[in-house]
């Protein structure tokens, strides 16, 4: 089997511009020779026998009307995407994109046939979904179409699909890879913020209250404003780790959107607490980061995790994952990270030796 995997997308935002295109910058840097340790803002240089430019996306689906039929490099700048060019050169590719699954007026799901055949015709071995916050009727269709057409899913939203029980035992039957839920960005606000309130309960401090405010300038914040119920969950469950009392911690996933950031988000994180004899201490914290390239650095993973396992005969969700995500369903163990790595490490020599 060939090591590079083939990626079907659902939902084509500034995720997947900002995954395409890094898919070409660590492409050039790779064929410059540079090592694994000059490859920036790259946590596992391979996974399953995978470099991180072994990705090719096969099927594209969306549905606004000006992006239908047009090449994926192309599709990626239509606005409202707004992540910056990389300036990297791109190939044609092999995808272009076609129309997904949408409702009709009476509320029932449209065009599964064709999304089926689409994905079987592309002989994807991955599904990413990335489409806007609060559709729990497309992530549930996209996962079903997925296991008609012998696909893995991985879900980048706060929606339950890996945390579905039965979904996951869906999966597990058909051999296929389900990870999710909502995966943890790089170094986003979810992460500081918990390294925050473990740090302030492993040092002996009481927490008092705390609240962490997100603002950006991309669709993503624009309907968050909305529709930022299951995300609100999500980010609590990824702050769960920390042994705080999730009752003094407030979570806004968006305060504000504000179009001239663009795709920068700033994340402001307030810690109040109180050490000996009573006495206070704050903590205010400014995280500003590009949004999707926050996102594009774990998705580079979680999709070879989810081919990776699918090749060695692994089915469902893989504990790899599970540091990379808000809302693994298996919530978040103490030892989370080591049996991660572990995890990990046994999909490389059964992928490596094919
Ligand atoms: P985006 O709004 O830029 O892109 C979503 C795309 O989905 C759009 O192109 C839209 O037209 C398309 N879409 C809408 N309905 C569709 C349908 N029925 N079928 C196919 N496509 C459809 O969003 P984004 O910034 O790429 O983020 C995608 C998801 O990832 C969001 O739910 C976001 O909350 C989640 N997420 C992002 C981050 C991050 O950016 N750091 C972190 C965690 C989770």
């Amino acid at each position: 089997m060939s090591r590079v995997m083939r990626l079907a997308v659902a939902g084509v935002g500034n995720n997947i511009s900002a995954l395409l295109q890094g898919l070409y910058f660590y492409h050039e840097l790779l064929k410059q020779h540079v090592g694994s340790a000059g490859l920036p803002g790259i946590l596992h240089p391979r996974i399953g026998g995978m470099n991180v430019d072994d990705v090719e996306i096969v099927a594209a689906f969306d549905v606004r009307a000006e992006i239908i039929g047009q090449d994926l490099h192309a599709a990626i700048f239509q606005a409202p995407n707004n992540y910056p060019h990389l300036g990297v050169t791109m190939p044609q590719q092999a995808a272009k994109v076609a129309l997904g699954l949408d409702l009709d007026q009476s509320g029932a799901v449209v065009r599964r046939e064709q999304v089926v055949d689409e994905l079987r015709r592309s002989e994807a071995e991955t599904l990413l979904y990335s489409l806007p916050t609060g559709m729990q009727w497309a992530a549930d269709a996209y996962a079903q179409c997925c296991l008609e057409a012998g696909v893995g899913f991985v879900n980048c939203t706060p929606e339950i699909v890996a945390r579905n029980s039965e979904v996951l035992a869906a999966f597990v039957t058909a051999g296929l890879s389900l990870i999710g839920d909502d995966l943890a960005s790089h170094l986003g606000t979810s992460v500081v913020h918990r390294s925050l309130l473990r740090t302030i309960s492993e040092r002996g401090l009481t927490l008092r209250s705390s609240y962490q405010l997100n603002i950006g300038g991309n669709e993503d914040f624009r309907n968050l404003l909305q529709n930022g119920g299951s995300k609100k969950k999500s980010k609590k469950n990824a702050l769960a780790q920390s042994a705080a009392d999730l009752d003094l911690i407030e979570v806004v996933p968006s305060a504000g959107y504000i179009s001239h950031l663009k795709d920068n988000k700033i994340g402001m994180i307030n810690v109040e607490a109180v050490g000996w004899g009573g006495t206070p201490v704050s903590v205010d914290l400014k995280l500003k980061v590009q949004d999707s390239s926050n996102a594009a650095g774990v998705i580079i993973d979680l999709i070879r995790i989810a081919a990776a396992a699918q090749r060695c005969g692994l089915s469902g969700f893989h504990a790899a994952a599970s540091p990379m995500l808000k809302s693994p369903p298996f919530g978040h163990p103490d030892d989370e990270v080591s049996a991660a790595e572990t995890a990990l490490a046994s999909l490389e020599p059964r992928v490596a030796a094919e």
